[in-house]
């Protein structure tokens, strides 16, 4: 079944290398680059290259606790690489309520200033 938020997104471009993005880290499975609307003085994504049904995080399956995991500690090495040795936060939004705009899942990395609590 196909619904709009199946569809390919901006970041099938991006890991193609069909748009520019400013990448940080990449391996065969998952791809970091800066934010293109930066929230923080670091604002990371972090992606899985294949999406494999993972539109956003309320789709996960049993079979992507690999790949989630690896979105996770990717995100501990990025933050390392950045020299977030402060802290950090780490956002996924969801579907409407949670502001999700891009149905690609992905990571948000923020970090380089003290946030805030309640983060709204
Ligand atoms: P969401 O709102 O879905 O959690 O996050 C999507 C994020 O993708 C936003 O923070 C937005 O700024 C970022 N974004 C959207 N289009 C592009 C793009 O073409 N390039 C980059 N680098 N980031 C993008």
């Amino acid at each position: 079944v196909s619904t709009p938020s199946d569809a390919p997104t901006i970041f099938d471009q991006i890991i193609n290398k069909e748009i520019p993005s400013t990448v940080v880290y990449e391996d065969d499975k998952v791809l970091a680059f800066r934010d293109i609307a930066p929230q923080a003085p670091t604002h990371i994504l972090i992606i899985p290259k294949v999406r494999d049904g993972l539109t956003g995080l309320s789709k996960a399956e049993e079979r992507h606790c690999e790949i989630l995991g690896r979105l996770l500690h990717t995100a501990k090495l990025v933050a390392k690489q950045e020299g977030l040795d402060d802290g950090f936060r780490i956002v996924i939004n969801d579907g409407l309520d949670g502001g999700q705009t891009v149905f690609h899942i992905h990571l948000h990395l923020i970090g380089g200033r003290q946030m805030g609590w309640p983060p709204f």
